[in-house]
């Protein structure tokens, strides 16, 4: 499984519709201060359902919303799509591309999708549980988060374990059929 494309519309410093394309092995992303890198990792997150504004590094999740610049307005809409290679089936999905999109109005209503067809945030999150690349995975490391890591307490520590094994998705099953 592997990051094919990531496209962005709307987010953050990426007023215009933009395509990044990873498929040909590409490894790191460079560029002055402030031209989008950390935007385009913050772009991963968000889709993946990242709901804390503060780990986006925005107060509110409006700010997620390019929001103009000296010569161009402010858009109404934020759209990424995460394109993945599924070929191998790592991903408990019967498709061998898989494309979730994520999408936040200004008036606060959102959408998210699986190759297309609209799903709730719930069914992403289910579709990357276990799979090392969800949104409080171990595969987006961000500033300080490895020395969080090493110092926060028994029980965050455990569930990084946990979800790098696997176990994750069986014990939030568990906790919802006995809520029901
Ligand atoms: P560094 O090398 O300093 O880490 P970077 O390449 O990681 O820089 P980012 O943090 O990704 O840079 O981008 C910051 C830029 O994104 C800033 O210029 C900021 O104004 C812009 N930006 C962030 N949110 C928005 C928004 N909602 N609307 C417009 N621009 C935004
Ligand atoms: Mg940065």
């Amino acid at each position: 499984m592997f990051l094919k494309r990531l496209e962005l519309s709307g987010f953050k410093s990426f007023a215009d519709r933009v395509q990044v394309e990873f498929e040909s092995g590409v490894t790191a992303v460079v560029g002055p201060n402030g031209s989008g890198k950390s935007n385009i990792s913050d772009a991963v997150k968000w889709v993946l359902g990242e709901k804390s504004a503060k780990s986006l590094r925005g107060t509110k999740m409006e700010d997620v919303i390019f929001a103009g610049s000296e010569d161009r307005r402010p858009v109404q809409m934020a759209e990424i799509t995460l394109v993945l290679n599924n070929e191998e089936k790592k991903l408990p999905i019967d498709y061998t591309e898989v494309a979730v999109t994520r999408r936040v109005f200004r008036s606060g209503e959102s959408d998210y999708l699986i190759n297309n067809h609209p799903c709730r945030l719930k069914d992403i999150i289910e579709l990357f549980m276990d799979s090392g690349i969800g949104r409080e995975s171990f595969s987006i490391i961000g500033q300080g988060r490895v020395e969080e890591i090493l110092s926060t307490r028994a029980e965050e520590r455990r569930a990084v374990i946990e979800e790098a094994a696997g176990v994750r998705k069986y014990q939030q099953r568990k906790l919802q059929s006995e809520k029901k």
